[in-house]
């Protein structure tokens, strides 16, 4: 997924809300639209940008693919993140600047580390026709890794674990003693649940904060009601979250320990600093050999420099 994340997402200077215990945070996604595919944007928020070291989540559709309209997002750079991809209905196609070419299915994850720079373009063109539904979530590489090398996963097979009325399919980290072999690079986890309805205690760890969204159906967490578009933020310190489904759902569980360092978003960029930005920036926009080159038969995309340049 191309951001953009802007100013008005992110704000454009590092900053972050602290981690509220036992808080709870019900807010509204942002309408928008990428590749010509529409989204509601649920991540980054002022002033709480991060949930761990998730940074950004786009909850793509549902809506119709034709051979005409679809989600096609041409050739574009990402640094410090890893991008998620999860689909709940549809496929799509990734190719990156590594030399992957990955078809993406529901129940399969697709996770690009950026590090130092890389570029990918999601395309449906052709590729396939009919509803697609998912979502798309950044994770902001700590300072170990985020000046490292890229690299692509698939992973078509992932752990998955029941507890009561809730199966929970674990896309990274871990989850009721179920572990993904996903790529980690801080302490964090996403986990798909599926609710039968009724009520669902989920164990969580009481050191991470967690961003609870639902895909299909309706739950009610903390006395408030969460329907897809809607996300809900709950702080540090709790062992379970109790939820009621009011039948069949679908949901995200994204969570993770505090980032511990104030990230700076801008469009496709996760960095601490304007100046680094700008450098990544300058480096795309020339077709430097930092981003590389996509096989991709989309244009790919820019967009003028940062506001602050
Ligand atoms: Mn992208």
């Amino acid at each position: 997924m191309s951001g953009p994340v802007s100013a008005q997402d992110a704000g454009d200077r590092p900053a972050g809300a602290d981690p509220a215990v036992d808080g709870l945070e019900v807010w509204a996604g942002r309408k928008a639209e990428v590749g010509g595919f529409g989204v509601t944007r649920l991540l980054p928020r002022r002033p709480r940008r991060t949930v761990g070291a998730w940074c950004f989540a786009d909850h793509m559709g549902p809506g119709p693919v034709s051979p005409g309209a679809g989600m096609d997002i041409g050739p574009h750079p990402h640094i410090g993140l890893q991008t998620v991809t999860w689909l709940v209905h549809g496929a799509v196609l990734h190719r990156d600047s590594l030399g992957s070419e990955q078809l993406i299915r529901p129940g399969e994850l697709n996770l690009m580390t950026a590090g130092h720079g890389v570029a990918h373009s999601e395309e449906t063109a052709g590729i396939y026709q009919g509803e697609l539904h998912g979502v798309q979530l950044w994770i902001a590489q700590p300072a170990a890794t985020r000046e490292g090398a890229a690299q692509f996963d698939h992973l078509a097979e992932l752990p998955r674990v029941e507890t009561g009325s809730c199966t929970a399919t674990v896309l990274i980290g871990e989850y009721a003693g179920a572990r993904s072999p996903a790529r980690r690079d801080t302490d964090h986890s996403g986990v798909e649940l599926h609710l039968s309805g009724g009520p669902a205690v989920l164990p969580v760890p009481p050191g991470y904060e967690h961003a609870l969204m639902v895909l299909d159906g309706a739950l009610t967490v903390g006395g408030q009601g969460l329907v897809p578009g809607r996300l809900a933020y709950l702080g540090v310190g709790r062992q379970e979250i109790l939820v009621e489904a009011d039948g069949p759902a679908r949901a995200l569980l994204i969570g993770g320990v505090p980032f511990p360092e104030p990230v700076l978003m801008w469009w496709n960029y996760v960095a601490r600093t304007r100046e680094e930005i700008v450098a990544a920036h300058r480096d795309w926009s020339a077709a430097t050999p930092r981003f590389g080159e996509v096989a991709s038969p989309l244009p790919r995309i820019d967009t003028p420099g940062p506001p602050w340049t």
